[in-house]
């Protein structure tokens, strides 16, 4: 499976690749981001979630774990894992009910719902580089190939 790979000078740029990708994406897709804390992963959500046809601020998802959008008719679904602490959280709020062939859910901290959420179809990484962030978008699936080669 390959990846994509980028440079992103600033949050613009960040966001600009957040456009470019959602102009990729239709459902069902899984994507999760991962990266320390301020690498950038609400940035780039922002990025996509309003290409899609949000109009509005996006808003990290921390306290409520998920924020959803309806957008044309699709689920778009922004999860933010960071404050889980026990997977019962996850469970109580039926986390597996989100993933259906009409959404398009967005996974940051993807590692603290390990087991209770379904692999992902395409995997970012977005690390510190002084000012700069490096973004690494990979395919883990065939629907996470054929976005990623759209991205080339
Ligand atoms: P995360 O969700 O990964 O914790 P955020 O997207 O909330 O991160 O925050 C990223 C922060 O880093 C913002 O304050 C943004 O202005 C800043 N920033 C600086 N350079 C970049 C860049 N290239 N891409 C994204 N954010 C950047
Ligand atoms: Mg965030």
């Amino acid at each position: 499976m390959t990846a994509f790979n980028a440079t992103l000078k600033d949050e613009n740029a960040t966001v600009a690749l957040g456009q470019q990708f959602a102009q990729a994406i239709k459902p069902p897709l899984v994507v999760y981001l991962n990266g320390d804390l301020g690498a950038g992963k609400t940035t780039l959500s922002r990025g996509i979630i309003q290409h899609l046809g949000h109009i509005g601020a996006v808003k990290s998802p921390t306290y409520a774990l998920v924020e959803p959008y309806e957008i044309n008719n699709v689920d778009i679904f922004h999860f933010d894992l960071y404050r889980v602490a026990d997977p019962e959280e996850l469970e109580y709020m039926g986390i597996r009910d989100y993933f259906t062939d009409n959404s398009i859910c967005l996974v940051e901290w993807p590692e603290n719902g390990n087991g209770l959420i379904p692999a992902a179809d395409v995997q970012i990484n977005i690390r510190y580089q002084d000012e700069q962030r490096q973004i690494t978008i990979e395919a883990h699936s065939d629907i996470g190939q054929t976005l990623v080669n759209k991205l080339k």
